[in-house]
């Protein structure tokens, strides 16, 4: 299957591709997490991208869109993904389609992740992930690692997003609804949006998300 998911900052995109992508045999991109590893690594990629990430803003689409163009073909699109966090704006979804017509094949569906923006903002706020892979994600009440600050996957370091530091959230939430909610418009008229309300607990969202697929 080939699946776009969306939300705010905070829904649980990353927490939830990790599932789905685990249910579906399929690989989980992120061009947030791609991003961080470069910057870890210290790339010409991350050097590029993090003071527009540290501020909120969206990455240039010239960078962005070739980065996750070079995953999808990593990983042989035709036979599924997972996308979280890409594409964030109207200019990546028309690429995207164009990358997907150019394989002869196209998305199956998108998710779109509901969550009231107080509660995206306490989860935000108390996100917690490791410095080895921002893919493990916890949260400071909501999902406590087993030991304070230590990561359960793999033992490294847990620690706060420079993003998620509360005088970055405002201007996220903005761009999320400026940039990026237009590209829910964009797929609902090609009939693929499925809302998928995102409160509750981690594994009830998952068996919704599972069901909005079938
Ligand atoms: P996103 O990728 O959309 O930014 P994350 O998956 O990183 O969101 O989740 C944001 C924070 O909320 C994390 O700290 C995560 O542990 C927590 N979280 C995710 N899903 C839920 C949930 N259903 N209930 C409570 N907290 C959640
Ligand atoms: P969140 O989980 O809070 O939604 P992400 O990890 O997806 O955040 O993204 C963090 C930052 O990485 C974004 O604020 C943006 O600067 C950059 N980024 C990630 N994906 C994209 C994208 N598709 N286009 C542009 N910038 C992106
Ligand atoms: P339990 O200990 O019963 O397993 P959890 O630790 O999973 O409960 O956390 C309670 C659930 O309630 C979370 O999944 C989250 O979605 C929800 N939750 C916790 N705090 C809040 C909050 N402040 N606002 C909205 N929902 C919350």
């Amino acid at each position: 299957m080939r699946i776009v998911l969306v939300g705010p900052p905070g829904a649980g995109k990353g927490t939830q591709a990790a599932y789905l992508a685990k249910n579906l045999s399929i690989p989980h991109i992120s061009t947030g997490d791609l991003f961080r590893a470069n910057i870890s690594q210290g790339t010409e990629l991350g050097k590029q991208a993090k003071a527009y990430m540290d501020a909120g803003d969206l990455v240039p689409d010239e960078v962005t869109i070739g980065m996750a163009e070079d995953r999808l073909n990593q990983s042989d699109a035709a036979g599924g993904f997972l996308l979280d966090g890409f594409p964030r704006n109207v200019g990546q979804a028309q690429a995207l389609d164009a990358y997907l017509a150019s394989h002869g094949i196209a998305l199956d569906g998108v998710l779109d992740l509901e969550v009231p923006e107080d509660e995206v903002v306490k989860r935000i706020a108390g996100r917690r992930v490791c410095r080895n892979d921002s893919a493990h994600v916890f949260h400071v009440e909501y999902n406590q690692p087993q030991a304070a600050g230590v990561c359960d996957d793999c033992g490294g370091e847990l620690y706060q997003r420079p993003d998620d530091a509360e005088d970055k959230v405002r201007n996220r939430l903005d761009v999320y609804h400026r940039e990026t909610e237009p590209i829910i418009d964009y797929y609902k008229q090609q009939g693929l949006v499925q809302t998928i309300p995102a409160l509750g607990k981690v594994a009830e969202v998952t068996q919704r998300a599972m069901d909005a697929l079938r």
